[in-house]
């Protein structure tokens, strides 16, 4: 078979696939338009259809269009974004939802040089949004697809080196068909989250199991090859729980830049640190020790926290810190928290110590 014969049965045999058997009832596939395809892309980034769905669902209710979310305060994005992880993608979105309005007059970049000039869009999502909502024939390179056309051809390089990405990049062009994009896009996404999967491809029931050699050759266990990563560093931290005399509790917001950019946390050290000292240089407070909860571990990208949740109780109402504030519980949950800071303090409500209840080792 020729690479062009191959090329277009592949594309033809994937479109056949996703008409019968592909998902077509995904929230972001009803009503479809560049903003619904670019916040769905940018929140399916490193997450799962199912936890994807009710965020994306709540977001399109606060922020409908795209002038919606560009007026609106990054605070309250960052509510709704809270729980997803990876938070510079909704600092991201709320900028080049910005650009797009002032820039651009409302109206969405439909060719690549100037989606990929916006905060947050790369190559493969700008391929996403041209070829769902333009269709125009242009290709996209996500992981789901990585992985298949890395299978496809039997490309045993390690994934993440330039060289394969490029090639890669070369095999997703060629495939693109000109014709049916939208549903191209779709079916290749599906496919690879669905039947060529990273542990267990279902290659019984896959739509081009004849052009694969991952199949022919019986290597699609261990194909795509990717080079080893060191194990990541581990840190513990105190996360404090400060309680004054009205119940409520101090928040700190994490500047813009960095881990929990702009969202809300609780004041927080190393466990090297002695605790009196950092909260008294730190905000001039005072506290007394409540009750240590159980500890937390929370995975970053590149490293792993242990977090150790202190309950503390203090007279002081003064913080001498800006971007903090005493809220109380009730209205917490309102806040845009990062999902461990949420899971602390769910915790903690379900097991409430008292302001009257005393600890045995003072801070
Ligand atoms: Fe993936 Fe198997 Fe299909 Fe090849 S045949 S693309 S390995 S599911």
């Amino acid at each position: 078979m020729s690479r062009l014969e191959k090329k277009c049965t592949f594309s033809t045999d994937l479109l056949k696939w996703f008409e019968l058997f592909g998902r077509k009832d995904l929230p972001w596939q009803k009503n479809i338009s560049p903003y619904r395809v670019w916040i769905s892309e940018i929140m399916l980034q490193q997450t799962q259809v199912q936890t994807v769905i009710p965020y994306f669902n709540r977001f399109m209710k606060s922020f409908p269009t795209i002038k919606k979310l560009a007026q609106a305060p990054l605070d309250f994005v960052l509510q709704h974004w809270a729980g997803l992880g990876y938070y510079a993608r909704a600092r991201h979105l709320h900028r080049t939802a910005n650009i797009i309005v002032t820039q651009y007059k409302n109206h969405f970049p439909d060719e690549l040089t100037s989606l990929t000039q916006l905060p947050g869009i790369g190559r493969s999502t700008a391929g996403a949004i041209l070829s769902i909502a333009f269709q125009k024939p242009t290709p996209i390179l996500d992981g789901n697809v990585k992985r298949v056309l890395a299978r496809v051809h039997a490309i045993d390089t390690d994934i993440s080196e330039t060289k394969t990405i490029q090639l890669l990049w070369e095999l997703a062009t060629q495939y693109t068909p000109k014709r049916n994009v939208h549903h191209y896009t779709q079916a290749i996404m599906d496919l690879g989250a669905t039947l060529c999967t990273r542990t267990k491809p279902r290659c019984t029931a896959c739509p081009v199991q004849k052009h694969c050699l991952a199949f022919l050759t019986d290597t699609a266990h261990r194909l795509p090859q990717k080079k080893k990563r060191n194990p990541i560093p581990h840190k513990e931290q105190f996360f404090f729980l400060i309680m004054n005399k009205k119940k409520q509790f101090l928040f700190v917001q994490n500047p813009e830049r960095g881990i929990w950019g702009g969202l809300w946390c609780f004041p927080h050290c190393d466990t090297h640190q002695s605790i009196e000292t950092y909260l008294y240089s730190t905000y001039s407070l005072t506290c007394r020790q409540i009750k240590i909860l159980p500890p937390l571990r929370h995975t970053f990208t590149h490293f792993e926290l242990n977090m150790i949740p202190v309950v503390l109780q203090t007279h002081t109402r003064r913080v001498s810190l800006g971007a903090t504030q005493w809220i109380d519980l009730s209205q917490a949950t309102q806040l845009a928290l990062p999902a461990p800071i949420a899971k602390i303090l769910s915790r903690y409500m379900h097991n409430t110590p008292t302001w009257e209840e005393t600890s045995s080792c003072p801070v």
